[in-house]
């Protein structure tokens, strides 16, 4: 069995969210766009579906519109929105590549930097922000350093500096750690992605608030109020709900537990590795991310070797590993290329236990040695 620590880029499914998910496999395979008997039985688990993550996200069950997944609810909210109202899109420097991407797509975009720490300049951010600007996003917590963003700030100088933009927040990495319906209750937008909170891949939501409109970016038959067309996923999306309620009622406890482990592995590591540098303020990082630096090493390098002892890690955000580019993130974080290259994520998760944090801390730094003296 291999030491999982890459909840960041996918963590396994609850079993609240498989059981969820089997009857909508097998015997009620209704479309719920349907309106006989099979249909309206899918539809009624639909519905039932969209309480729940309403909740989960301080929306209206008619505010959230089901998608394919995180990508796609970023890109509906920059580019869905973009195409109701033209204008600068600013987002921060550090953004996923869903959001960063659809930005420069969209139109002209403003980056915001970000200090060492891995938080928003929100100086910098004010001298973006003007009535030319139509989207504003700025994501919860970071993928690659798990840095939370004072996004109550940020809603706050948004709406005194372009009061006519629209906020959006990546809420994805933020869902497993943080109580987003309260954090991001000041976004006009909110994105999530089941699979990194215990759901299955492929199925997220946008939360849209009422009176704001987002154009489609997926046109057809006219689901989710003409926002998002396609046959719904009904089983991913009871998964979803189901992975959600159970995230939201261990959420203390799960980062009571996993902090703890946390500190344990960053603490070992940094005491460990020589030079060892950790990414970001902790206290001001979600609980599941460890993310360290070490120079004279290249990370791609490193995964293999502890792919061999049996560690599941990742360079970086696992959407962009294999790249030997400095990531942009740390390059924006001010972090010097030869340390960026040498940057280890290892994601702590719900099924993470005091064993895997042992293996960890006995494997990393023998094979940062090992890379050292070869
Ligand atoms: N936003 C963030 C912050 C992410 O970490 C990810 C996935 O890594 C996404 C968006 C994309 O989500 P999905 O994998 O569901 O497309």
């Amino acid at each position: 069995m291999s030491t999982y620590l890459d909840h960041a880029a996918t963590t396994p499914m609850r079993p609240e969210a498989v059981d969820a998910m089997v009857p909508f496999l097998g015997e009620r395979f209704g479309n719920p766009s349907g309106s006989h008997a099979v249909a309206r039985e899918a539809k009624k688990a639909l519905e039932d579906a969209r309480e729940i993550v309403a909740s989960a996200l301080g929306a209206r069950p008619g505010e959230v519109v089901f998608t394919g997944g995180g990508t796609e609810a970023d890109n509906l909210a920059v580019l869905g929105r973009h195409a109701v109202q033209r204008g600068s899109l600013v987002c921060t420097a550090i953004e996923h590549h869903a959001v960063l991407h659809a930005c420069a797509a969209a139109g002209e975009q403003r980056l915001a930097p970000v200090g060492s720490d891995g938080v928003v300049d929100l100086d910098a951010l004010g001298d973006l922000l003007d009535g030319d600007v139509s989207v504003v996003s700025v994501m919860l917590a970071n993928n690659e350093v798990g840095t939370i963003q004072p996004f109550a700030d940020v809603a706050a100088l948004v709406r005194e500096r372009a009061p006519g933009a629209v906020l959006h927040t990546d809420a994805v990495q933020a869902f497993p750690w943080l109580d987003v319906a309260s954090l991001a209750a000041a976004a006009d937008m909110v994105a999530v992605s089941a699979h990194k909170f215990g759901g299955p891949k492929g199925v997220g939501a946008l939360v849209v608030r009422d009176g704001v409109k987002v154009a489609p970016i997926i046109h057809g038959g006219g689901q989710e109020r003409d926002r998002r067309s396609g046959t719904y996923n009904v089983a991913g999306i009871a998964g979803m709900a189901a992975a959600m309620q159970a995230t939201v009622a261990d959420r203390r406890e799960t980062v009571r537990r996993v902090s703890a482990l946390r500190d344990r592995l960053a603490d070992g590591l940094i005491s460990a590795v020589p030079g060892a540098v950790e990414s970001g303020d902790r206290l001001r990082k979600v609980a599941g991310n460890c993310h360290l630096s070490f120079e004279g090493v290249e990370a791609e390098a490193l995964l293999v070797l502890l792919d061999g002892a049996g560690i599941c890690a990742s360079a970086g955000s696992a959407c962009t590993s294999g790249a030997v580019e400095p990531s942009h993130v740390l390059t924006a974080m001010g972090v010097p290329p030869e340390r960026a290259v040498g940057a280890l994520r290892l994601s702590l998760g719900v099924t993470t236990t005091e064993a895997d944090v042992e293996l960890a801390l006995d494997a990393v730094p023998s094979a940062v040695a090992r890379l050292r003296s070869s």
